[in-house]
């Protein structure tokens, strides 16, 4: 999955972390400063509060007890308990106004609600600031204080009431709620001190971040812009240009680090311009010395095979003396003939060889192609070689696939590489061993592309050593049964040459002391005949 780069500049990067943590400060700064004032300001107001709960509450109870007189009837007293009379039985929350009589009220209001939470969890005195539509639109402070049953309240309350509906000390049954004369006015200066201290926040802020800003651009911001502007210069090619930064500090080293980065680089650089051109200079001369070869190899060759041209004439006549010779009427005359024919036959053989090399080299070698059937022109070569074989006792097989291609290829040529194949391998293979000739398409099935013509024997088989040279030129893999069977060592560099002239491919399979399987890749429609192989040049 591709990765996708969200990329943020260091600048806004800055700005964005520097912001956080300067809220985050701010606001701890600012926030333990403002729980005390707060405290302190609660604490102020706490003694008149609890105070005048306290005596609002005695006022209710003389009230309550004997409907004496009130000193504010702005108090209220809520009830918190189920509320029984004779002509009616009301349930929940109510306003009484101390001195008046009790009558239903509204539910209780959220500052109430409050005050009652916290009286649930114990407390006795709540304390608030809330802004009210009773005072005129005025923020005041407003008391809560909790009317609990004391164990003096239980033996009137309780007398005539069913157990379940009996008051248990300590329950929570009625709230005063009482509003702090003269309090009002302390509201605005609460609300300016938490107005003052919230834009003394900000400002604070806002200040730190714009000389954070500053700072930041002056020494990081303006010293990596100029870093990355000399990258942008040698990523486009000046390895001339250098930082010039001078803070003093790590990102001045940074710089220096960088400019000798980049002279280091300046010189790699002049060092491999002159290496190249050396290796330029070097490939010409290679070049021209490869053309020289190339012209001398030719000149070889074509002296090679004039030469074995005019070798071959002389030879001939020398070959027809000799059976002249042959013929004498006297023993010793006769033997001496017989010796100077078979050597000069030796001797025509090789420059044959030789002169077929050679053209096949020089490039003179023609390809005639032609319709040929591989099947007749196994059983022909199968004819020539018998009399060979069967005077080395040798079974001679061949085993010819039935749904054999015509081919099309220079037949005389593929005669020799099988020639050269069949009589390396009856020459190899001692009395009494198999030789076969065998051929098939491959694919075996469908169309074919190329067909597999194969020799294969029970001689003594190639090492792995000499599998690497037995295509070279005048290569031997063993000297001494050469020496024996006679051979010039061209044979199979001749076929190899010849099956590659032909589009096809000459290879070996083979294991000391299991034989060896020599096998023709032929294409059945030519290709573009390779090039004379190199391992195949003269020695
Ligand atoms: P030559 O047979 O004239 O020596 P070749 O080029 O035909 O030359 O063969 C090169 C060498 O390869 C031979 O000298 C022989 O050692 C080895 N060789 C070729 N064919 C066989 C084979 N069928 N079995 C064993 N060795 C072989």
């Amino acid at each position: 999955m591709a990765r996708r780069l969200v990329r943020i500049s260091l600048a806004t990067k800055f700005r964005l972390l520097f912001g956080l943590a300067v809220l985050g400060i701010i606001l701890a700064a600012l926030g333990v400063p403002w729980y005390f004032m707060e405290l302190l300001a609660q604490q102020a107001l706490h003694r008149p509060a609890d105070e005048l709960t306290r005596l609002r509450l005695n006022e209710w109870v003389l009230w309550h007890r004997e409907r004496g007189p009130v000193a504010d009837e702005q108090s209220r007293l809520i009830l918190m308990y189920t509320y029984e009379r004779e002509d009616e039985h009301v349930k929940g929350p109510y306003f009484v106004r101390i001195g008046a009589d009790l009558a239903p009220a509204r539910a209780l209001d959220s500052v109430a609600k409050r005050a009652h939470k916290a009286f649930l969890r114990k407390r006795d005195l709540v304390l608030t600031i809330i802004p009210t539509d009773d005072e005129g639109g005025e923020e005041v402070y407003r008391c809560f204080r909790a009317v609990r049953v004391q164990p003096s309240c239980t033996t009137c309350h309780n007398k005539s009431k069913p157990v379940a509906l009996q008051f248990q000390p300590g329950q929570l049954v009625a709230m005063i709620d009482v509003t702090l004369p003269g309090a009002a006015e302390a509201a605005p200066l609460v609300w300016w001190t938490r107005a003052a201290f919230l834009i003394g926040g900000v400002l604070a802020g806002l200040v730190a971040l714009l000389i954070l800003a500053v700072i930041i651009r002056r020494i990081v911001l303006n010293p990596v812009r100029e870093l990355r502007d000399v990258a942008d210069r040698v990523a486009e090619g000046d390895l001339s240009v250098r930082s010039t930064i001078q803070s003093g500090d790590e990102l001045q080293r940074l710089g220096e680090s960088f400019n000798d980065m980049l002279a280091g680089i300046a010189e790699q650089h002049r060092k491999l311009r002159a290496a190249n051109q050396a290796l330029d200079l070097k490939l010409n001369e290679l070049a021209q010395a490869n053309v020289t070869l190339f012209q001398a190899n030719k000149v070889k060759s074509e002296f090679l095979a004039n030469v074995s041209h005019e070798l071959r004439t002389p030879l001939n006549s020398i070959i027809g003396f000799a059976d002249l010779l042959g013929e004498s009427a006297e023993d010793r005359i006769r033997r001496y003939g017989s010796n100077i024919s078979t050597a000069a036959k030796n001797l025509l053989n090789m420059i044959n060889d030789l002169l077929d090399l050679a053209k096949i080299e020089a490039g003179r070698a023609q390809v005639n192609l032609d319709r040929v059937s591989v099947s007749d022109l196994c059983q022909t070569l199968a004819v020539l070689v018998g009399p060979l074989a069967g005077k080395k006792r040798l079974s001679l097989r061949v085993d010819l696939a039935d749904n054999l291609p015509i081919v099309t290829t220079d037949a005389s040529k593929l005669q020799q590489i099988l020639y050269n194949l069949l009589s390396n391998a009856i020459k190899f293979t001692p009395a009494g061993g198999k030789v076969e000739l065998a051929a098939r398409p491959d694919p075996a099935r469908g169309t074919p592309r190329e067909i597999l013509v194969s020799v294969a024997d029970t001689g003594p088989g190639i090492a792995d050593a000499d599998q690497q040279h037995i295509f070279e030129k005048f290569y031997q893999a063993d000297p001494t049964l050469t020496k024996e069977s006679g051979g010039t060592g061209l044979g199979l560099a001749i076929a190899r040459e010849l099956a590659s002239l032909l589009g096809g491919r000459l290879t070996l399979k083979s294991s000391p002391g299991a034989g060896a399987v020599f096998t023709v890749a032929l294409p059945v429609v030519p290709r573009e005949p390779a090039a004379p192989r190199n391992g195949a040049r003269a020695g």
